[in-house]
């Protein structure tokens, strides 16, 4: 960073030390697990400069709006639509934490076995070290699954003003109606926050800015089909997971130049690395920034990660908003058809991510996949055990991998992925 934000910081109410410290890992942290790869596209670039400046400029830029009238919310899940906070006059950004930080007051409010997905957001919020949090006017939680509806609970004592979203479990009319109403009052919530009143064609043109982005995200997607492939998994998954925290128009301009590059790449056969890899996708619990480790070791041990089944891959990211609809009323229900479509693990049943996985794993040209599920998350952890044994039974090898943040088993699970490449070499 060249500027110094700590007088920034110091306003938004971080603890300095702690925060210091913080970045003194993120920065040795990320220079060791994407600068030293080999023949990354000259498009990452601003991605390297936007992770450079996670905590600086892009903070000053939401400390800039609510200066000029605007608000920020954080949300911690898919199911928020970012067009609703735009077309309300605000910004959204993702607050979920990739990264272990435990306190006292943490331990005392979350049960053992919580995913390290919500301690690590607790631990941000209770150590004081995340400005993303400290900018939010709002933060959405939502009733998703056990870990999350209970930590809502105590969520509260972090925060300016939590809204909490209720959630389907099923995907019936009933859970069609619910998302609906849902959205309505969330709504309503940024309104009032924002002081005005969303029309029509503010969430229209909300609806296109995201779309926009989504379709850049899924030309993405497409180009890593080629094979070789011309950008290697952990670029994709940043490119993704800064999806999260970045200006919708600039990021998907960023986007749109970075694929006119690979699209060279494509066109010339030329790959990110030289000669044949496995090709892998990646399938299950999110993995926020700066949660690099496992694709960090499926790549160092020879492979390359084709595509990410995930919601910081196309599992959030994919399906685009129905435009043209008309006003709020079909507004609204356009939003929820396509978020209702979303296949997360907290839908009972949910057969249709099993099939998403089987069909990305053929478009993206997969040999196998590779199941990660945060420890604690039963969602995930169940689909998991079904789904390997069906996609063996039809031919896609798969390793199933249950990990936390913390670097403690990396030997280990280097050792587990070398052997499932072992045994898809032969
Ligand atoms: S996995 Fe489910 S609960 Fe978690 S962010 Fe995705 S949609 Fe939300
Ligand atoms: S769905 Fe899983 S990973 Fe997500 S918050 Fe719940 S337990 Fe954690």
């Amino acid at each position: 960073m060249s500027t110094d934000y700590h007088p920034m910081w110091q306003e938004l109410g971080l603890d300095l030390d702690a925060h210091d410290a913080l970045l003194g890992v993120l920065g040795p942290l990320y220079e060791k697990t994407f600068l030293t790869q080999p023949n990354r596209p000259q498009g990452m670039d601003y991605f390297n400069f936007v992770m450079s400046e996670v905590h600086g400029l892009r903070v000053k830029e939401l400390l800039d709006h609510k200066e000029k009238g605007g608000f920020v919310t954080g949300t911690f899940c898919t199911f928020v639509p970012e067009e609703l906070v735009l077309a309300a006059g605000g910004i959204c950004v993702g607050l979920c934490a990739g990264a272990e930080w435990s306190t006292p007051e943490v331990d005392a409010l979350l049960p053992r076995t919580t995913c390290a997905l919500i301690k690590g957001a607790f631990g941000f919020a209770s150590a004081r070290v995340c400005p993303y949090l400290a900018a939010s006017d709002l933060v959405v939680g939502e009733n998703t699954c056990d870990g999350k509806k209970k930590a809502w609970e105590s969520f509260h004592r972090f925060v300016k003003e939590l809204h909490v979203m209720d959630m389907p479990q099923v995907k019936n009319s009933t859970g069609h109606a619910l998302l609906r109403e849902q959205y309505g009052i969330l709504l309503k919530k940024l309104e009032d926050v924002g002081g005005r009143k969303v029309t029509p064609e503010a969430l229209e043109g909300a609806i296109s800015t995201v779309n926009a982005k989504r379709r850049a995200l899924a030309r993405l997607t497409v180009l890593r089909q080629a094979n070789p492939a011309p950008i290697s998994g952990l670029d994709a998954l940043l490119v993704q997971q800064v999806s999260f925290y970045d200006d919708p128009v600039r990021f998907t301009a960023s986007v749109e130049a970075l694929c006119d590059e690979l699209e060279e790449r494509v066109r010339q056969g030329k790959g990110v690395h030289e000669g044949r890899r496995p090709r892998l996708l990646m399938s299950g619990c999110p993995m926020a920034v700066p949660n690099w480790k496992l694709p960090h070791i499926v790549e160092q041990a020879g492979a390359i990660i084709v595509g990410e089944e995930s919601c910081i891959g196309t599992r959030g990211l994919r399906n685009e908003v129905r435009q043209g609809s008309g006003g709020l009323d079909a507004q609204l229900e356009a939003l929820t058809e396509r978020y209702f479509a979303i296949d997360c693990a907290i839908f009972s049943p949910n057969p249709e991510r099993q099939e998403h996985v089987v069909d990305m794993s053929a478009t993206q040209q997969a040999d196998g996949v590779i199941h990660f599920s945060l420890p604690f998350c039963t969602p995930y952890q169940s689909e998991a055990l079904r789904m390997e044994p069906a996609l063996e039974a039809g031919g896609l090898p798969v390793l199933r991998i249950d990990t936390d943040y913390s670097p403690e088993d990396a030997g280990q699970l280097s050792t587990r992925v070398e052997a499932f490449l072992e045994r898809l070499e032969a």
